[in-house]
C-alpha cells in the first residue's frame, strides 16, 4: 500500500515536500485555501525569485535553536536544491551569489513545480481551508475530513497574509501541543520618532546602519538606505528588523545609528569636511554638502547640527564641523516600532524547533507529523535565504512522510 501524505499549504515548502513523498511512492493530496498554489513564491524577489543563495554567511538564519537550522540545510543544502530545480528544467543564473530563474520570472519556478504535481499525479486540492488536525492525524478541512499516514504542516508563517500564510498554521500546530515563539514581523520596514522624515521621505543613500538596544550594538547592515515619510527602509534595515522587533516587544530601546558616509573614516570625513568650509567658504552653508549627500538630508543635518542655512560655508566653526561629522557618521533615531505583518515579508519566531527532530522534520509530540518552512522558528536574511530555508526543509520532511511507515 502506498503511504498516504496529507500536505497543509501548497507554499514553496508544501510543495517540494509533494513532489519529494510522490517521488518515493506515497501518494500525496495538498490542501490550499486560497484559489492559487505559490501565491507567495509568485511575489518573490520583486517577482524575479530569488531562490537561494549560494554564499554561506554563518549570520544568515536566525532562531532560538542554531544547531536544528545547521543540520537540516547541511541535510539537504545549496546544491541539491540546484539540482532540484535543474532537474525540473528551470536555467538558473547565479547574481554574485544570488540565484534567480534565467527567465527573471518567480513565474517560471512555479509552473515547474506545478508541471511536476501534474506529472506525478499528486492531488492539489485548493479552496480547502484545513481548521484542525487531531492527534490521529485526522484532518478537519472546509471540504470534509480526511486522514493520512503522513501529515506535512507547511502552512507558513503570518507574514504578507494576503499570499495565503494568515497565522492558522500555528493555530494548528498549538492546537496539538507545540510550543509557538510569538511570531513577530521581520524584514520590514522601522518606524522612527524624529519629525524630520517628512522632509527627506524618498531619499536612498548608501548608508551603515548600526541597530542598537539599550545602547548595545545588536546588529548592522550596509546597503542602499530607503527614508520614507515614517522611519527607514531597504536592504540593511531589512537585515537587522528582526532583532528591533523583538526588543521593542519586549519593551526594550531601540535606536538606529545611521552612517551616511560609511566608506570613509570618521577622522578622514572630519578633514574632509574643513577642507570643504576653505575651498567653498563662499557657497551658501545649504550648499555645503552639494555632491557629497542628497540635499534634503543635508538640510536635516545643518538643522540638527545648529548650522544656519542660510549662513556662509565659511562662517561654520571648527565646533560645528565636529558636530556634522558626528551626525554624518552617525545620526540617531529613535525606532518606535515595525511596519505591520501586512508589510513584512517573513516571521521571525514561530513553532519551537526543540520539538521537531532535525534529521527527518518530525514532530517530537505527534509520530508522523512533519513540520517545514517558515512556520518553523527560523528566520533568514534577505539574498535567498528564507526560500532555500523551505525547500530544504520541504524536501526533508517529503523525503520521510514519502517513505511510509518505518
Ligand atoms: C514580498 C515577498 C518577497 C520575498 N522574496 C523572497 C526572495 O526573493 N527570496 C527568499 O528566499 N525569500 C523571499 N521571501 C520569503 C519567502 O517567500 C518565504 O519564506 C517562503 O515562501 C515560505 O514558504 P512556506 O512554504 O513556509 O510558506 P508559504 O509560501 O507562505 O506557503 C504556505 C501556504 O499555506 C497555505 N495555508 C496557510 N494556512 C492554511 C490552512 N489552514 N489550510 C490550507 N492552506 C493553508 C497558504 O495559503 C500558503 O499558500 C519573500 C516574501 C515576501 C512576502
Amino acid at each position: 500500500m502506498r503511504p498516504k501524505v496529507i500536505i497543509v499549504g501548497a507554499g514553496a515548502s508544501g510543495l517540494v515536500a509533494g513532489i519529494q513523498a510522490a517521488r518515493l511512492g506515497a501518494s500525496v493530496t495538498i490542501l490550499e485555501h486560497t484559489a492559487t498554489p505559490g501565491k507567495k513564491l509568485l511575489s518573490t524577489g520583486n517577482g524575479k525569485c530569488n531562490l537561494t543563495n549560494l554564499t554561506y554567511l554563518p549570520g544568515a538564519y536566525r532562531g532560538e535553536n542554531p544547531d536544528f537550522i545547521k543540520n537540516v540545510l547541511e541535510q539537504v543544502s545549496v546544491l541539491q536544491t540546484l539540482d532540484f530545480f535543474k532537474g525540473l528544467g528551470v536555467v538558473l543564473t547565479d547574481r554574485n551569489g544570488y540565484v534567480y530563474p534565467n527567465t527573471g520570472q518567480a513565474s517560471s519556478i512555479a509552473d515547474a513545480l506545478m508541471f511536476e504535481l501534474d506529472h506525478l499525479g499528486i492531488t492539489l486540492i485548493c479552496d480547502c481551508r484545513v481548521r484542525a488536525i487531531r492527534k490521529d492525524l485526522t484532518l478537519t478541512t472546509s471540504k470534509g475530513s480526511m486522514k493520512g499516514d503522513s501529515v506535512i504542516l507547511a502552512a507558513g508563517s503570518m507574514a504578507a497574509p494576503k499570499t495565503g500564510s494568515d497565522g492558522s498554521g500555528y493555530e494548528l500546530a498549538a492546537a496539538l501541543g507545540h510550543t509557538i515563539i510569538k511570531p513577530l514581523p521581520a524584514l520590514v520596514q522601522l518606524r522612527c520618532r524624529e519629525k524630520w522624515y517628512k522632509q527627506v521621505a524618498g531619499v536612498r543613500t548608501e548608508a551603515l546602519v548600526t541597530l542598537k538596544i539599550n545602547g548595545q550594538t545588536a546588529a548592522e547592515d550596509r546597503g542602499e538606505l530607503q527614508f520614507t515619510d515614517y522611519g527607514i527602509s531597504g536592504i540593511p534595515v531589512f537585515q537587522v528588523s528582526r532583532f528591533a522587533s523583538r526588543a521593542l516587544d519586549q519593551g526594550q530601546n531601540v535606536t538606529a545609528e545611521l552612517d551616511l558616509l560609511p566608506s570613509m573614516e570618521e577622522h578622514a570625513t572630519e578633514e574632509f569636511l574643513t577642507d570643504r568650509v576653505t575651498r567653498f567658504a563662499y557657497r551658501p552653508a545649504d550648499e555645503f554638502l552639494n555632491g557629497v549627500l542628497n540635499q534634503k538630508l543635508t538640510r536635516v543635518l545643518l538643522n540638527e547640527t545648529g548650522i544656519i542655512k542660510t549662513a556662509k560655508t565659511g562662517e561654520i566653526k571648527p565646533a560645528q564641523i565636529k558636530k556634522l561629522t558626528a551626525a554624518i557618521k552617525g545620526l540617531e533615531t529613535a525606532v518606535i516600532s515595525t511596519n505591520s505583518f501586512d508589510q513584512a515579508q517573513i516571521c521571525s519566531g514561530g513553532v519551537d524547533t526543540r520539538e521537531v527532530d532535525p534529521c527527518t522534520m518530525e514532530s517530537k509530540l505527534i509520530k508522523r507529523l512533519y513540520l517545514a518552512g517558515e512556520i518553523l522558528d527560523v528566520d533568514g536574511i534577505c539574498g535567498g535565504y528564507n526560500l532555500q530555508w523551505a525547500w530544504s526543509g520541504g524536501i526533508l520532511s517529503g523525503t520521510y512522510a514519502g517513505r511510509g511507515k518505518i
